[in-house]
């Protein structure tokens, strides 16, 4: 008996659906009576999934982070970025204010630390704030002068996570003199310090995050229901990364849930799909630690079979437990 796969359409016989497709992937949490696809997604796509989409979201994004602040992942599994990192953490408060700093495990607490990135400080004459920038991205000596930054007090510079000598020769390279006063030693801990954390969205994570809501939609409807051609533009999006002429998945500003703000959040994975307001289009909405809100758009303009699809799932992280929204 042949089946057909939901991501790359093609018939295959049943021997090649021997994986299970998760529709939170495994490294976010395993759930009781967790929500898995079996004999729909071929092992193949569900390979490539795993060794590309799954792999990316869980590492270098703000998602992959949160695992290990969220104790959803131990601190040893941590691999680090350092300044590779697409994710820039920035201290918001404190004597540290407006450094940059990178996570990284440390094996004598086992835990992950803050550390900072190599970067230098320079004060403007009128202020006592510094402005941080990492060694590759320091300003001409030129710009700083014109925009009021001291440098002529010793200091009035300050520099972190770097050899002193390479920050001397990378300075002299702009004209810059600058003598080391005293070491500062940033604090081990991250627990207490507020950071703010930017990061780049690329397609791979945007393509993860979709793949959440197609896998949680097809969850609650069936094989036949999802081949339908209206999903085929978000279906090559996710397995091919195809584009379209139209966003696929955007970014909103506001928690799933109506009772939340941005301060005050439940703490796990929320997932719905609903009808858009054209009352056909069927998008999903997926938020990882219920932090940044997806928008995905599943079939824009749906024309097929009317099914009440409308539903919505937390996963909460501590309990492990799946609870169903109550909609409106
Ligand atoms: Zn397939």
């Amino acid at each position: 008996m042949m089946m057909k796969c939901i991501y790359c359409l093609e018939d295959k016989p049943e021997t090649s659906y021997r994986k299970t497709e998760h529709v939170i992937p495994q490294s976010f949490g395993v759930f009781k009576n967790n929500f898995t696809l079996n004999k729909v997604v071929c092992d193949d796509c569900n390979k490539y999934f795993g060794d590309n989409l799954e792999i990316d979201l869980a590492r270098d994004t703000y998602e992959g982070h949160s695992r290990f602040e969220f104790n959803v992942k131990k601190p040893d599994g941590y691999k680090s970025y350092s300044k590779n990192s697409r994710i820039i953490i920035r201290i918001a408060e404190g004597p540290l204010k407006g450094t940059y700093a990178y996570r990284e495990y440390s094996p004598d607490n086992n835990e992950i630390i803050l550390k900072p990135t190599p970067q230098v400080g320079f004060k403007k004459l009128d202020s006592n704030e510094y402005e941080y920038y990492l060694l590759d991205g320091i300003p001409d000596k030129e710009y700083l002068e014109k925009n009021n930054f001291d440098l002529k007090h010793i200091q009035a510079i300050k520099a972190f996570g770097t050899d002193v000598n390479q920050l001397e020769r990378k300075l002299k390279e702009k004209n810059i003199s600058f003598k080391l006063v005293e070491e500062i030693v940033p604090p081990d801990k991250s627990d207490n310090l507020l950071c703010e954390i930017e990061g780049e969205i690329d397609s791979m994570r945007f393509r993860a995050i979709a793949k959440i809501g197609f896998n949680y939609l097809t969850f609650w409807q069936d094989t036949e229901f999802m081949c339908q051609a209206s999903f085929d533009a978000i279906r090559r999006f996710i397995r091919y990364g195809e584009k379209t002429t139209y966003p696929l998945v955007r970014v909103i500003e506001k928690p799933i849930l109506a009772d939340e703000d941005s301060k005050r959040r439940r703490l796990g994975h929320l997932v719905t799909v609903n009808r858009a307001g054209d009352g056909m289009s069927i998008v999903s909405q997926v938020a990882l630690f219920n932090w940044i809100t997806y928008n995905i758009s599943l079939a824009r303009g749906y024309s097929g079979e009317r099914r009440d699809i409308k539903k919505g799932h937390f996963f909460n992280t501590n309990s492990k437990e799946i609870y169903e929204l109550e909609t409106r």
